[in-house]
């Protein structure tokens, strides 16, 4: 909008509208213009500063002379304050990396109601709330300034300045990081697991640890990220999970690693995968780039096949004729697995039907065995083995009338059809 056309639009109001309620109650330029900030356009966003708007009202209409900022009876000096609260912003987020912001205020009630009796008395429905303007005054400087662009879709950091106590506090979003991680050593849980008995808090069982296990694939991940990012805590989003004792082999499983507050987000990743693959600590990463909460919720609701290897122990009288017969049933079959019994105090205890994809005999010497299995993700791969005391129907074992006691479990490969790195 330019002065001539917000002039031709004002021209006609002017003459219908009372100004006198500002004789006893002077407002600054910027407030005047900000009473009728909506006026001829949709939004107050773009074109003619609320300031220029007040000075061309002015001078078209004889309005009780405006007062300096410092002795408005509306925003007591606010308005002339934007660069001392934008300079007050930058320090406080120049603690951070951050790409984008977003301002944000508080204001005394008071200062509101009176606004809202300014519009009322005067200006009608053209007005623009204080916050609205400060907000986007208040962020066109620190932009100005800084370089960091301003965002209202998940910006990096909201700033929240509290214009009544001159305080600012910041809302630093999570960073969020992709990745594929492998697992070589068995026993480590894929996330933290505090100790039952104390909570995490540390007691006599668990040696003062807080812990059950004393490291995860989170972890082991996340702390070598905040080497670089910094950060308050962090939480793990992978793609399903694996056994506790199994291995995670192949390309890895996909996840997310969130690192709350983090100092840093421009990280050397290379480095960082590097590191875990040069290190012993049980899980390594690969394939880390940048990600954000949407992959988050597309990997804890994606639903891939999985390729597994599970071996075991044969318990009985077997003929290696029934159990290739028993093997090739079991492809391509629907089975119906009641919630296993070893996780049946932490899951609802119910009936799920899983699709067997391909099922094969690996290995066979004696009673030893092994098959490799791709199924549908949910299938309790063990329960398909041993049949969990008839928990899953068919198992390999149920049908062939003896016992297997299982080993080990690897997961193979993770087919995720989704990922865009997928093959
Ligand atoms: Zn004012
Ligand atoms: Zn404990």
């Amino acid at each position: 909008m330019t002065l001539k056309t917000f002039h031709d639009g004002i021209e006609p109001l002017l003459d219908q509208i009372d100004f006198d309620f500002l004789k006893d109650n002077r407002v600054c330029f910027t407030c005047l213009g900000r009473a009728f900030a909506k006026l001829g356009q949709d939004g107050a966003e773009e074109g003619l500063s609320n300031l220029a708007r007040g000075q061309e009202i002015k001078k078209m209409k004889d309005v009780p002379d405006p007062t300096e900022p410092e002795n408005c009876w509306l925003c007591e000096g606010i308005t002339d304050d934007y660069p001392r609260f934008a300079s007050m912003a930058i320090e406080k987020m120049n603690e951070w990396e951050y790409d984008t912001f977003l301002i944000g205020s508080k204001f005394d009630a008071e200062l509101v109601e009176k606004e809202e009796l300014l519009w009322s008395e005067v200006s009608g429905e053209f007005g623009e709330p204080i916050k609205a303007e400060f907000n986007r005054e208040v962020g066109k400087l620190v932009y100005a300034k800084t370089g960091k662009e301003p965002e209202f879709n998940k910006p990096h950091i909201v700033t929240v300045i509290d214009t009544m106590y001159e305080s600012v506090s910041l809302q630093i979003a999570s960073l969020y990081l992709y990745g594929r991680y492998t697992k070589y050593t068995r026993g480590i849980p894929q996330t933290r697991w505090p100790c039952r008995h104390c909570m995490g808090k540390g007691c006599e069982k668990c040696n003062n640890t807080g812990k059950l296990y004393q490291t995860s694939v989170e972890e082991i991940i996340a702390q070598e990220v905040m080497k670089y990012s910094g950060g308050k805590d962090h939480r793990f989003h992978g793609m399903g999970r694996e056994d506790i004792d199994a291995l995670m082999k192949g390309r890895g499983r996909p996840f997310v690693v969130e690192i709350k507050e983090p100092k840093k987000r421009d990280l050397p990743l290379d480095k960082i995968m590097e590191a875990l693959e040069n290190s012993d600590l049980g899980a390594s990463a690969t394939e880390m780039r940048p990600s954000n909460n949407d992959e988050v919720v597309r990997i804890k609701s994606a639903r891939s096949d999985k390729q597994y290897v599970i071996s075991g122990i044969i318990q009985g009288d077997f003929s290696e004729e029934k159990l290739k017969e028993v093997v090739a049933s079991l492809g391509e079959k629907t089975i119906d697995q009641k919630t296993p019994t070893r996780v049946k105090h932490r899951r609802a205890d119910k009936i799920r039907k899983r699709k067997v994809k391909t099922i094969s005999i690996l290995e066979l010497s004696g009673d030893r065995v092994a098959f490799a299995i791709t199924a549908e993700a949910g299938t309790y791969i063990k329960e398909l083995v041993h049949g969990d005391d008839g928990r899953t129907i068919p198992s390999i074992a149920g049908e062939l009338g003896v016992e297997i006691k299982v080993e080990e479990l690897d997961v193979l490969e993770i087919l995720d059809s989704h990922d865009p790195g997928a093959d």
